[in-house]
């Protein structure tokens, strides 16, 4: 079953499809919270659970250990971000077998970027160049692991049956990529992208709806056909739009940053991110996306509350 629906989202934004973004916890810091977010999530029945893959990891380490307690414990379907900046081909392929062989069936390919303030002139960045080439490497090692697969006809007759499929998306930037010389090299990656295999895509966050559609609406000309979720970030408090500026290099959206800054009390911060984010959500799903992705920053009751005001979820 495809994670993600290649026509708009239609009838109003209740029962829209919904998807979360975590991250795997620093090393040493125990599950246990992480497990009870992850249970709430997966309650409010999103399509699948993303989790973020950190540079520099030797191996799948903490995501997959979490990927691993989504896969046993719920009936959501866990989506692994797998990076390959500074990887060789065979480290690259090791991965994505270590990630395959856990049971792991959907994958977000992903460049990542080279260590924070390294120049990248002074690094090895692997001897993958781009997602598109990642999204060929995870076809291409599940396609050797099982060349085929055999399904019973009659009791002792078997019959060769395709493979099982895995399901890759990949980013897309609403807004342009920090590092994009022109605003075409986003729409021309994304469609080597698609040209690669990849099945869908998930935006970057943006902060109003129509960077979102007018960056949709410029794809679809240009032959991007793939359906792109739109990535959402509830926003609730000056440091953490600080923060999350710092790490996307997006730009700053005036109307949320005075808001916030006008607040006095963390409360009001709160309420004030959570409006901010349903109503983009709405407005999105009003515009033809096809669902809507949340970072939940491991943090259930910000997200479930942005689909609660959004009128996206009326039973969690
Ligand atoms: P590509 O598709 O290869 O490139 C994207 C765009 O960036 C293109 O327009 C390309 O031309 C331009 N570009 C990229 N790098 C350069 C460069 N050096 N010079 C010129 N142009 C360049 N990172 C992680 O490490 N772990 C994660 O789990 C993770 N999850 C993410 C999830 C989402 C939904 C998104 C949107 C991003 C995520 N990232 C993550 C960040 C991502 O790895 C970086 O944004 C990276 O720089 C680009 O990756 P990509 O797969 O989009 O690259």
């Amino acid at each position: 079953m495809s994670l993600v629906s290649p026509f708009p989202h239609t009838g109003g934004p209740a029962g829209a499809p919904i998807s979360f973004e975590i991250y795997p916890p620093r090393p040493g810091v125990p599950l246990d919270r992480l497990k009870e977010t992850i249970s709430a999530l997966a309650a409010a029945d999103p399509r699948f659970i993303s989790v973020t893959f950190g540079a520099g990891g030797s191996i799948g380490g903490r995501s997959l250990e979490v990927l691993r307690h989504i896969l046993d414990t719920t009936d959501v379907e866990p989506l692994a971000h797998i990076t390959c900046v500074g990887n060789t081909y065979g480290g690259a392929s090791a991965l994505i077998r270590e990630f395959l062989d856990a049971g792991i069936r959907s994958f977000l390919a992903l460049r990542g970027d080279p260590p924070a303030g390294v120049d990248p002139a002074d690094v090895y960045l692997g001897d993958l160049e781009s997602a598109a080439q990642l999204v060929q490497l995870i076809d291409r090692v599940q396609a050797e692991r099982t060349p085929y697969a055999e399904e019973g006809v009659l009791p002792g007759a078997v019959r060769v049956a395709r493979r099982e499929d895995v399901q890759i998306a990949v980013a897309a930037f609403p807004n342009g990529h920090p590092r994009s010389r022109h605003a075409h090299d986003d729409i021309d990656t994304l469609l080597a992208k698609q040209a690669a295999g990849a099945m869908f895509a998930i935006s970057q966050l943006f902060f109003h709806a129509d960077q979102y559609l007018g960056f949709v609406d410029r794809a679809r000309a240009a032959g991007v056909t793939i359906p792109i979720l739109p990535g959402i970030m509830p926003i609730t408090s000056p440091q953490r739009l600080k923060r999350v500026l710092e790490l996307t290099e997006e730009k700053l959206p005036s109307d949320l940053a005075i808001a916030l800054d006008v607040e006095p009390t963390p409360e009001g911060q709160r309420e004030i991110g959570i409006a901010y984010a349903a109503d983009l959500a709405r407005n999105v799903l009003a515009g033809g996306a096809p669902g809507v992705h949340l970072y939940a920053f491991n943090n259930h009751d910000m997200v479930l509350a942005v689909l609660r005001e959004a009128g996206i979820l009326t039973t969690v």
